[in-house]
């Protein structure tokens, strides 16, 4: 990164993007004055070459920026202040999709540029964008908020596409964020301990797309349909997207089908049943705004429709791991609140067999009651076991297992010799994984051992 070189810039946060973001700003030429709390992280930069200096302690005046990294606490206390000092010299206060706008800008300002925010669905609608661009047949760089950071990934050039998730977080450090194409898929309540109000999040969210050059938004909560009125008034592009009613103009959902309207006609621009990894009225939202994203870039239909069947779909998320015979397993360990299990449970019509449990959020799974007659049976893991059992309790049959080993045997025994067409071997615990596991991602890496370490299970090809 370029755009400090022979400046002296001054940036907190060191995990693993932030020491990215100050090794891309020192090879840009720019002198980084690093900071971090944890003394471990400091220790790294310093290894890595970068200059550690106690920003509490820090002359302001000789900084071009603060560069703060993606996931900083600004709610901690040396970060607060650290930013309350920045702004008070005058200092801008700027994050890592910032530092790639400006990159681009200087580099390649005509290179497609994708950023993806929402609610719920961004790390999906980014993967699948992504995909998309690869079977359309150019460079896709994805990254930001999943995977990569943005600024460990290969730089803006011609022809070179980059799909960047983005937090509010980030949006919010990036006063120049402008994409050729911005998605923003919902707004509805979630992290306003960070944001404050719900104004204050839907706001930033809503400078994505005011930027962008087409805007892609989902129309299906009031946030967003606010913004899109704001954005017409003003003259913007707009591709709105549907999955509750048929609109005019933009892309929605009927069922599995994404329809546009042309002149009254009625255009079917995808059928996704069929594909697994895009279940579910939320992912028909997800593929709409995809390829609402790829038709703005100019890309083929073909493609587009090709790169929908073989999206391969997000590891942990609704991932079909394995099958015998009729029996399906799917891996849904990122469902970690019962919301995000009811999406699961809502994809199959029946015969269910569903391994839930682990530490139960507030509420636990009381509000899924109208789906339990989906449920063949229920397999009992983890520390919600006795609150789980008394809300399943003469409704679904359920099996205390303790772990993850011993409820994988039994649902896999129990759909098997189901006499149901489609049974499902369902992971979507409705509950943080931290009794049993460090995070979800490993909760269902064990998952897909297990499944694929049964006798007569073979992998989804993906
Ligand atoms: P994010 O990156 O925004 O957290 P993900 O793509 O990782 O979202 O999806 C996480 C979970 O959110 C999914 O397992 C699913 O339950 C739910 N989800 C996905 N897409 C949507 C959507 N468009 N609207 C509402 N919920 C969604």
């Amino acid at each position: 990164v370029t755009c400090f070189s022979g400046q002296s810039v001054a940036l907190f946060g060191l995990g693993g993007s932030g020491l990215a973001t100050a090794q891309a700003l020192a090879a840009g030429g720019a002198m980084v004055a690093a900071w971090d709390d944890k003394p471990t992280s400091r220790g790294k930069a310093v290894e890595a070459g970068i200059p550690v200096v106690d920003l509490a302690e820090a002359e302001w005046s000789g900084f071009a920026a603060l560069i703060l990294s993606p996931g900083v606490p600004l709610t901690h206390p040396t970060p607060h202040w650290t930013v309350e000092k920045a702004r008070a010299a005058g200092v801008e206060v700027i994050g890592d999709v910032e530092l790639f706008c400006r990159e681009r800008a200087l580099r390649a300002p005509d290179a497609p540029f994708i950023a993806i925010t929402g609610t719920n669905g961004k790390s999906t609608t980014t993967a699948l964008i992504a995909h998309l661009v690869r079977e359309a047949g150019l460079d896709a760089q994805m990254g930001g908020n999943i995977g990569t950071a943005v600024l460990s990934l290969e730089p803006p050039a011609p022809g070179r596409v980059h799909v960047v998730e983005c937090s509010s977080f980030q949006i919010d450090l990036a006063p120049s964020l402008a994409p050729t194409v911005g998605v923003l898929l919902n707004v509805t309540p979630d992290h306003l301990d960070r944001h404050g109000s719900m104004e204050n999040y839907a706001g930033i969210k809503e400078r994505l797309v005011a930027g962008a050059g087409t805007a892609v938004v989902g129309v299906d909560d009031d946030w967003c349909r606010a913004i899109v009125d704001r954005l017409k008034a003003a003259g913007r592009t707009v591709v709105p997207i549907s999955v509750d009613r048929p609109l005019d103009e933009g892309l929605y959902a009927e069922d599995h089908v994404i329809v546009r309207k042309t002149h009254g006609l009625r255009i079917v621009l995808a059928d996704l049943a069929g594909i697994g990894s895009l279940r579910g009225a939320h992912n028909a939202q997800n593929a709409a705004a995809a390829i609402a994203a790829l038709e703005a870039i100019g890309a083929d239909e073909l493609a587009i429709r090709r790169g929908l069947a073989s999206f391969p779909g997000l590891a942990h998320r609704m991932e079909q791991v394995g099958r015998a015979g009729k029996v399906l397993f799917v891996n849904d360990s990122k469902a970690t609140n019962a919301d995000a299990a009811e999406k699961a449970l809502a994809a199959f019509p029946s015969a269910i067999h569903w391994i839930i449990g682990g530490v139960p959020k507030e509420g636990g799974i009381a509000p899924l009651a109208p789906w339990f007659g989906r449920v063949a049976k229920a397999y009992l893991i983890g520390k919600s076991s006795d609150a789980f059992a008394a809300t399943l309790d003469g409704k679904v049959p359920y099996a205390r297992c303790e772990t993850l080993d011993n409820a994988v045997a039994a649902a896999a025994a129990d759909a098997v010799a189901s006499d149901a067409p489609e049974p499902v071997v369902l992971l979507s615990p409705a509950c943080a994984s931290y009794d049993q596991y460090p995070n979800f991602e490993v909760r269902g890496a064990h998952f897909r051992d297990l499944v694929l370490a049964l006798p007569g299970v073979a992998p989804v090809g993906k």
